[in-house]
């Protein structure tokens, strides 16, 4: 049959490649190093880790992206295979000799007998000819291909940056000061009309926290970051550059809301908290994606009244990261609904993360493989870390609204993305359970389910195969 065009050798290309040679489909894959480099890697080698060399916990019980690695054990990924070789002692983590790994990722794919390597940029729309395509060209995709991809998106559905506000833990956050509610009140489709945690700054305050942050220190953008900004994410330094109103009028806005603390004070302006993850126990400050120094965030958020304790588990950035407003425009094979014969694999696709990334290509590997070999590919279940990855890229279910700025945002792996567990959780000895030991034992439990589903799923794909 006919080759598969892959663009990119990376995390999620490389693995992409070995899936589909491995289903007796030709591939030619594309990578532009090291005729081209990207602003970030050094070498010539397919894989290559442009940071850590860490592929995170390596446990099923305990983490979800413990499952993913599991995950992609199972369905023969040459990534893992790669890291599991050349594996260094890093405790409950998967840390890798950098060099050993990408060598051998290279040396597996280049060996094959049904995958060509082709040394060269893609510059422009993948050719007419080709009709099977995958692109999973990165964060980091060349500037010429982005353009291409942008003019069949449209500009507004492809960024450049993901941007991170700080996250804290609710319980430091002091409801002596802050109010629960919604501006105007309103519920929403999943809400109560109480869901915003709201921070007041009298006037002065304001001001001091506008001079604050023209006076604090910033991360600078390295020389390849200095592209636009996506305009739905402004760093709140750049627009307190842009006026000392200009973050009152944005993500600071007074309106709609009523301190029951001092409801005859109006404040001059608030920040809003919003819910981060399904327990309800962090909260990330909404718009406020910066680029200050961190030690700079967390000396400059801890004079807003409500936050003098915070303790933030994450702090605020903005990093260079292509990206597509995948729910909108892929379907749940990955494919571009406006052109299905391009398929998208990687971090391109709204993931984050090496293990993710190379997940994604695993996927998109297969189902482009089936696609060419006539079969049908059943999506995996949303039980599975592989499932709830995609769902989360695709949309799953979720309606997409097509509402300003696209709000999607990149993500790692979660227990958070996965659907919740029919039913309480017990102990073995029937006891019901509480906090922690409550916690641990629902990993355990989504984990049995994540394998047990996994294999009902293979079991099917077989039966399909045999047919
Ligand atoms: P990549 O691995 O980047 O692969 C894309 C490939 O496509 C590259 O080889 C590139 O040369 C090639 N390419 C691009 N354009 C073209 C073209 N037009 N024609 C042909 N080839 C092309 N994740 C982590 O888990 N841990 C980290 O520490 C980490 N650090 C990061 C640091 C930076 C600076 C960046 C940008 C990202 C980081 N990430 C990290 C996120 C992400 O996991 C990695 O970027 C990961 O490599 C993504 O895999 P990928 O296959 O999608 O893209």
């Amino acid at each position: 049959s006919a080759a598969i065009h892959i663009i990119g050798g990376g995390l999620a290309g490389s693995e992409a490649a070995w899936q589909i040679a491995r289903q007796d489909v030709p591939v030619i894959l594309h990578e532009m190093r090291p005729v081209r480099q990207t602003p970030a890697h050094r070498t010539g080698e397919l894989a290559e880790l442009v940071c850590s060399n860490s592929f995170r916990a390596d446990d099923p019980e305990a983490s979800a992206i413990g499952i993913l690695h599991r995950e992609m054990r199972r369905l023969d990924s040459v990534i893992m295979a790669a890291a599991d070789a050349h594996k260094l002692p890093a405790g409950g983590a998967l840390a890798v000799d950098r060099a050993g790994f990408s060598g051998s990722v290279t040396a597996k794919i280049a060996a094959h007998p049904l995958i060509e390597i082709i040394r060269g940029e893609i510059d422009g729309p993948p050719p007419k000819d080709w009709d099977n395509v995958i692109v999973a060209t990165g964060p980091l995709t060349s500037p010429s291909l982005a353009a291409a991809v942008g003019a069949l998106t449209g500009e507004r559905d492809l960024a450049f940056y993901d941007a991170i506000a700080p996250v804290a833990e609710r319980s430091s956050i002091d409801m002596g000061k802050a109010w629960l509610q919604s501006r105007y009140d309103k519920a929403g489709p999943a809400g109560t009309g109480a869901d915003y945690i709201n921070c007041p700054l009298t006037k002065e305050q304001y001001y001091a926290f506008v001079d604050a942050l023209l006076a604090a220190e910033k991360i600078e953008f390295r020389e390849f970051e200095d592209t636009p900004y996506f305009n739905g994410c402004l760093p709140i330094e750049v627009m307190a550059e842009r006026g000392r109103e200009t973050l009152r009028h944005g993500p600071m806005k007074p309106f709609g809301l009523t301190n029951p603390h001092a409801p005859s004070v109006k404040p001059y302006a608030v920040v809003q908290l919003r819910q981060d993850n399904a327990l309800g126990t962090l909260y990330n400050m909404v718009g406020f994606q910066t680029k200050l120094k961190h030690h700079a965030q967390v000396e400059i958020f801890r004079t807003i009244p409500g936050l003098e304790g915070a303790n933030f588990v994450r702090l605020g950035g903005l990093h260079r990261n292509t990206f597509l407003n995948s729910p909108k425009l892929l379907d749940q094979a990955l494919r571009l609904k406006a052109d299905p014969r391009l398929r998208f694999a990687g971090q391109i696709t709204g993931c984050e993360g090496y293990v993710e990334s190379a997940a994604i290509g695993l996927i998109a590997g297969r189902a482009a493989a089936a696609e060419r070999n006539g079969e049908l590919f059943r999506p995996l279940p949303p039980t599975t870390a592989l499932g709830a990855l995609v769902n989360h890229i695709t949309g799953g279910h979720i309606e997409v609204i097509d509402a300003g700025p696209p709000s999607f945002q990149p993500m790692n792996i979660n227990f958070g993305l996965f659907p919740p567990l029919a039913g309480q959780i017990k102990s073995p000895g029937g006891k019901r359970l509480r906090g922690g030991e409550k916690a641990a034992a629902k990993k355990v439990a989504m984990s049995a389910r994540a394998a047990e589903d996994l294999e009902a799923w293979l079991g099917g794909q077989a039966i399909l195969a045999a047919e």
